[in-house]
């Protein structure tokens, strides 16, 4: 038998035992699990747990009569009452100081399905994942949603969120119809020719008009795409992007920037889905892959520097993998996401959503490099990862991010939560936003409020009009919320 110092010698042996210590750490790499949610001692909190409140009590929403029950009384005593999906949203939208949550998990049964006029009608506490077990039996899918299928239908329109898709506008324009409990208690059909205008104040008004009840959605075909890969400078995406969309024949499309010290801001990937002309035949939902591999990934680039090029460069083979592969509509619309989770103590991960009109983002970028550190290894503040998303111009809603056609700049930041850091971070990303405004561009608004109100006020001039409509269709405030209290009140 070989000596052991003799298989050391050995190129083929020491292959083998790193991608055996390899494989350990991966295997070995917690799957960490954020604590958030409708009864943490007491608090309540929402996916960053950065704004802890104690509530009166949480609901379970089983009955609308119940629903409206709760409504019409709290009009009469008082009581405020805020609606709750799954509290991805970040800034403290889903609950108030000694209010009433709804929480409307439960409230998520599939109520009707028309296969000819590809139409479902569906209870507004299911995810996208509950539509799309639904539907994928009969070879149809989403106009829109966002890159993950996580997220609450009530949730998503109280957003009015946007994803990958490039041909069809803004969520909003997807729903038919929907039946609205209304501030003063109320059942209410809504349809898109409803003289009173509810969608334009429901949709993207983050629970302060009502409780969304049930939605009819307008789905297409699960078409299968072709993915296409490609690398590219950041001088070279606006006119990538303006004769992608002059070609019609990729349906989704979304890029990466490099914030890896030496690519800041001068490399991006984008990632197009091209129609094959054909529609999926009976493909599975494809679940969760790779969760420690691409952790392990995410983790070291966390630690910034030399480990975030590093990061970088793994995307780069990870992204050019892709290239050639063959993809369902369902499935293009249900990325990953159980490996973003984090959760050490004493710093939070946020993300944050710049909008900038399309023919501004190559001097935004350009201009940006002066905002954020080119290498944060030894800061406190860091940029983790920029994707791209274009936005499609928003007429239905009142207050629209896209005003006109945009890129989505989503941004994943960590920062410390020593009162210093934080002070940091708000800065930093008050200048970020200075900057987008000065593009004509505005910033997202189911993520936490480091932005002044003077900001918020700036990227939405029709704010007022907003709080008008508020007051005259929930005159007691009854529907509240601290996002509501720090922006509109
Ligand atoms: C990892 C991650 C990825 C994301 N990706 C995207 C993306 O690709 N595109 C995008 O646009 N956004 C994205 N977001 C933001 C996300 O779309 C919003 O946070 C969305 O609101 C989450 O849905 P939810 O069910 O968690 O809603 P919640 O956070 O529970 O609620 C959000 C708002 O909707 C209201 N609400 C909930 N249900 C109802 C109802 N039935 N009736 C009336 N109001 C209601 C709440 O009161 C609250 O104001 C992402 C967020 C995370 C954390």
């Amino acid at each position: 038998m070989p000596k052991i110092t003799e298989l050391l010698k050995k190129p083929w042996f020491l292959g083998s035992l790193v991608v055996l210590f390899v494989g350990a750490i991966c295997w070995n790499i917690p799957i960490e699990k954020r604590k958030y949610g409708l009864s943490q001692s007491g608090l309540v909190t929402d996916y960053t747990g950065l704004l802890p409140e104690r509530v009166e009590k949480v609901v379970i929403a089983k009955n609308r009569n119940d629903l409206q029950r709760i409504v019409k009384k709290a009009n009469k005593n008082g009581q405020k009452i805020s609606i709750a999906g799954l509290q991805h949203s970040q800034g403290g939208h889903t609950y108030y100081k000694d209010g009433v949550v709804l929480d409307m998990r439960t409230f998520n049964r599939v109520l009707e399905f028309n296969k000819q006029e590809k139409k479902i009608r569906v209870e507004a506490g299911a995810t996208w994942e509950n539509v799309q077990e639904a539907i994928l039996p009969y070879g149809l899918a989403l106009k829109v949603t966002q890159s993950q299928s996580i997220f609450t239908i009530g949730g998503s329109l109280s957003v009015n969120a946007h994803g990958r898709d490039i041909r069809f506008g803004p969520l909003a324009e997807t729903v038919k119809e929907m039946t609205l409990l209304t501030p003063k208690g109320e059942i209410k059909k809504i349809t898109r020719d409803d003289p009173g205008e509810w969608m334009k104040y429901v949709f993207g008004g983050y629970g302060l008009f009502g409780v969304i009840l049930d939605v009819t959605l307008e789905l297409t075909e699960d078409d299968l795409y072709t993915i296409h890969t490609q690398k590219l400078k950041t001088s070279e995406y606006e006119s990538y992007f303006n004769r992608l969309m002059k070609q019609s024949n990729t349906a989704m499309h979304y890029a990466r920037v490099s914030v890896a010290p030496s690519s800041f801001l001068d490399e991006m990937y984008v990632i197009d889905y091209n129609y094959t002309g054909k529609q999926a035949q009976k493909t599975s939902l494809k679940k969760e892959q790779g969760v420690r591999l691409s952790k392990l990934a995410l983790d070291l680039g966390r630690r910034g520097g030399a480990l975030e090029d590093l990061f970088w460069k793994s995307q780069q083979i990870y992204i050019s993998s892709l290239d050639g592969k063959e993809i369902t509509r369902n499935n293009a619309m249900r990325s990953e996401s159980t490996f973003m989770e984090y959760t050490k103590p004493g710093r939070v991960e946020v993300l944050q959503e710049f909008f900038v009109p399309v023919q501004a983002y190559e001097d935004y970028i350009n201009e940006l490099k002066q905002v954020i550190p080119m290498n944060d290894k030894k800061e406190d503040f860091k940029v983790h990862n920029i994707t791209v998303r274009y936005a499609a111009n928003d007429n239905l809603t009142s207050l629209n991010y896209a005003k006109e056609d945009m890129f989505g700049l989503v941004v994943l930041i960590q920062h410390g939560l020593k009162e210093k850091e934080i002070e940091n971070a708000t800065s930093l990303i008050q200048k970020w936003t200075n900057l987008t405004l000065k593009y004509g561009g505005t910033y997202y608004l189911p993520y936490y409020r480091y932005q002044t109100k003077k900001q918020f006020r700036k990227s939405y001039p029709k704010w007022q009009k907003f709080a008008d409509e508020k007051q005259k269709r929930d005159p007691n405030h009854v529907f509240q919320n601290l996002f509501y209290e720090h922006y509109v009140k």
